[in-house]
């Protein structure tokens, strides 16, 4: 058993590289993939981990982009994490986020809610804060019953504390996650809400751009599903993947490595990959 997308507290997942590959290992996985948001500072520890426990784990990164008006989710597996290419476009995704904390943060404050920006570096020292760590926070206070209702009411497109950041090119994206060595990965591809032609299109400009591979496999996807995108990634010549995005507290209806209890990721995906690299 596999799982080839997993977030950690590097970004918004609750458990620490290291814990996730205990995890990991209580529960027979032989490999994941670390995956968090814009970031790759969980990869060390996690590596280090992975030789202790005897679980192998793939460098990767999760990075949103923004395509004709979709956030698309791009991963990159087998990145060089310390390439030079990598880090100031980190860095400028990273300090967009850090600006936007800040104002939603004020805005909650200047409404009476009991936040601060303080507070939530104090709390998260090691990572890139985004939205789940804030609607977390609202969690903890009362404000809201579930991290889903602090999105809903707050922080969701639309609501009154949304405010946008700045997303990369789709293209710019897979660039650079090439530049860095590594294989781009359309990331769950139903999730976009493109009917079938307008994915199958999709798909088509994402892998002229230099995509290798999509997501096949993922929590939510039926069999029919999961069947359905093997056929379209066979027929185009992608890489197919599949993981459980795991992210512990904030999403707790998925469990690393089965998500919702059923799903398996074949050990060949894992293969195929490293074939590639
Ligand atoms: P950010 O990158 O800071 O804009 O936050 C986006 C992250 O928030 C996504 O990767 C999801 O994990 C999470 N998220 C977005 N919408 C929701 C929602 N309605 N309920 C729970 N989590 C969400
Ligand atoms: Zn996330
Ligand atoms: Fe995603
Ligand atoms: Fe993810």
């Amino acid at each position: 058993m596999i799982d080839l997308h997993v977030h950690t507290t590097a970004s918004d997942g609750s458990d620490t590289p290291a814990e996730v590959v205990e995890k990991a290992a209580a529960i027979g996985l032989s490999a994941i993939a670390i995956t968090d948001h814009d970031t790759v500072e969980g990869i060390d520890s996690a590596m280090a981990a992975g030789k202790e426990h005897r679980v192998e784990v793939v460098p990767g990164i999760e990075i949103s982009t923004e395509y004709a008006g979709h956030d698309i989710h791009i991963l990159g597996y087998y990145i060089d994490y310390a390439s030079a290419k990598l880090q100031p476009v980190l860095d400028w995704v990273i300090n967009d986020r850090n600006a936007r904390n800040e104002k939603i943060i004020e805005k909650l404050a200047s409404d009476g809610y009991d936040i601060s920006i303080e507070e939530l570096k104090a709390k998260h020292p090691d990572t890139v804060i985004g939205r789940p760590h804030i609607a977390e926070c609202l969690l903890e206070k009362g404000y809201v019953n579930s991290v889903a209702q602090a999105f809903s009411e707050f922080l969701a497109k639309g609501r009154p504390y949304f405010l946008p950041r700045k997303y990369l090119p789709l293209q710019r994206t897979i660039d650079v996650i090439r530049e860095a060595g590594g294989i781009a990965v359309i990331a769950h591809p139903l999730q976009y809400r493109f009917d079938n032609e307008d994915l199958k299109k999709f798909l088509k400009t994402a892998k002229d751009m230099g995509a290798e591979g999509m997501e096949v496999i993922y929590p939510k996807y039926s069999d029919e599903q999961s069947a359905f995108l093997s056929s379209i990634a066979d027929y185009m010549s992608l890489l197919k993947t599949g993981g459980s995005d795991y992210h512990g507290s904030i999403k707790p209806d998925i469990k690393l490595g089965v998500g919702m209890g059923a799903m398996n990721v074949p050990d060949e995906y894992l293969d195929m990959l490293k074939r590639r690299r």
